[in-house]
């Protein structure tokens, strides 16, 4: 059975739709009222293209389980799981101030004092998480997000596991996460990661809140890749020389390749990032911010010019949101999450659309699946926009 499109004004369980909040590679999520209780909420739907595939109902399942075993307040908080009309759906704490990534893709950047304060609540809420032996694995500003009165909540554990849980839900060769926010270790497929994973993602988002940018993203997946595998972090403060040296090497020690050499766990980080907030070495909270530094959108590299002071994205995607949402939600099947960033990515780049199908089929290490993957978007290809 194939339920139907969720409109305003209809419900779902007890809970009537009453706007749209966005949506994401498992489904979408919806601005909802509990009929009952009369509170406002936040309702993750899985979508209809997945509630059939057990995997990905097993996966928003435990996504739900993380966040219900997680009473902090530093976590979003579940109000309910249910099935409605075959649609699965979990009913949240609902997060009225966004997320970091909203805030960061809008163009503002954080002085030391504001990014530290927001890290040691993301640090303190998954040091929850980690003693509760659940590893986020995806942490990026996008899940991170602020309540009402500004308090970080992590979002988002759909690919969240438990330490001694197997690596079923994952496919072979595809690692999870986001390429530019991943440990090196996940990158390698390491079979013991441990809480560190979300240290180092965690470095590398307070990188990005007093820069505006990624150490290692902005270019091709490779380059990515290499520079969390390879290449020293960048100093920030050749975009921000305020920064004091203490906070760089805070930073060096969140992101070192080599977890040996990283914090041990989120207690000694939160204790690292307090003292340094505590410190006369720490920022300088009475001087008021710079002017945000320009965000960089388009490819990042060495021999960059240097970059027009514009926020708009230079590289226009020319395919219809269909087409990529159609070409997304097949992907997804096959290597998960990051299905979503890399139609993103190259859809970008590439304005063929049979060229960028063939570059997202690479990416499926099966060749059955490759066909498969192939076969179900040529309906797409074969109505793609003529040039
Ligand atoms: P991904 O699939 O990679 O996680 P995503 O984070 O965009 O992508 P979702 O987690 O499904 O996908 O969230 C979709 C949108 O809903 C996001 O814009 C997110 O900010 C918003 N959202 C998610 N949870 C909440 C919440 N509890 N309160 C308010 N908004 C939320
Ligand atoms: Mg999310």
């Amino acid at each position: 059975m194939k339920p139907k499109q969720i409109e305003i004004g209809d419900f779902v369980g007890n809970f009537e739709i009453t706007g749209n909040l966005g949506k994401g590679a498992m489904g979408s999520v919806y601005r909802a009222r509990d009929k009952h209780l009369h509170r406002t909420v936040a309702l993750k739907v899985l979508s209809s293209e997945l509630f059939q595939n057990p995997e990905f109902v097993e996966r928003f399942l435990r996504e739900a389980r993380s966040i219900a075993q997680l009473e902090h307040p530093n976590v979003v908080r579940l109000y309910e799981f249910g099935v409605h009309q075959g649609m699965h759906f979990m009913a949240m704490e609902l997060l009225e101030g966004g997320s970091l990534g909203d805030q960061l893709k809008s163009g503002k950047v954080f002085d030391q004092h504001a990014a530290l304060r927001l890290a040691i609540g993301a640090a303190t809420g998954l040091g929850a998480a980690h003693a509760a032996g659940i590893i986020h694995r995806d942490i990026k500003p996008d899940n991170i997000m602020l309540n009402g009165s500004a308090q970080v909540k992590i979002v988002d554990l759909g690919i969240a596991r438990r330490k001694k849980e197997d690596s079923s839900l994952t496919q072979a060769g595809a690692y999870l996460g986001t390429p530019d926010y991943v440990a090196p270790e996940q990158i390698q497929g390491h079979k013991d990661l441990n809480g560190q994973v979300d240290i180092y993602s965690l470095g590398i988002t307070l990188y990005q809140m007093v820069t505006g940018k990624t150490p290692y993203g902005g270019g091709s997946l490779r380059a990515c890749i290499v520079g969390h595998l390879m290449h020293p972090l960048p100093d920030p403060r050749d975009l921000r020389p305020e920064l004091s040296q203490e906070f760089f090497d805070l930073l060096c020690k969140m992101t070192a390749k080599d977890r040996a050499e990283r914090f041990a766990d989120m207690d000694e980080l939160v204790q690292a990032m307090k003292g340094l907030l505590e410190s006369g070495n720490g920022p300088v909270p009475a001087t008021p911010a710079p002017p945000p530094p320009v965000v960089h959108l388009g490819p990042i590299s060495s021999h960059a010019k240097v970059p027009p002071v514009v926020a708009a994205p230079t590289r226009e995607p020319e395919h219809s949101p269909e087409q990529l949402q159609h070409l997304e939600s097949q992907l997804v099947r096959y290597i998960g999450p990051l299905a979503k960033i890399l139609v993103k990515r190259n859809a970008a780049q590439i304005h063929d659309f049979g060229n960028l199908a063939e570059r997202l089929a690479d990416q499926i290490s099966d060749p059955n699946h490759r066909q498969n993957f192939l076969k179900a978007v040529k309906p797409s290809i074969s109505t793609k926009k003529p040039p």
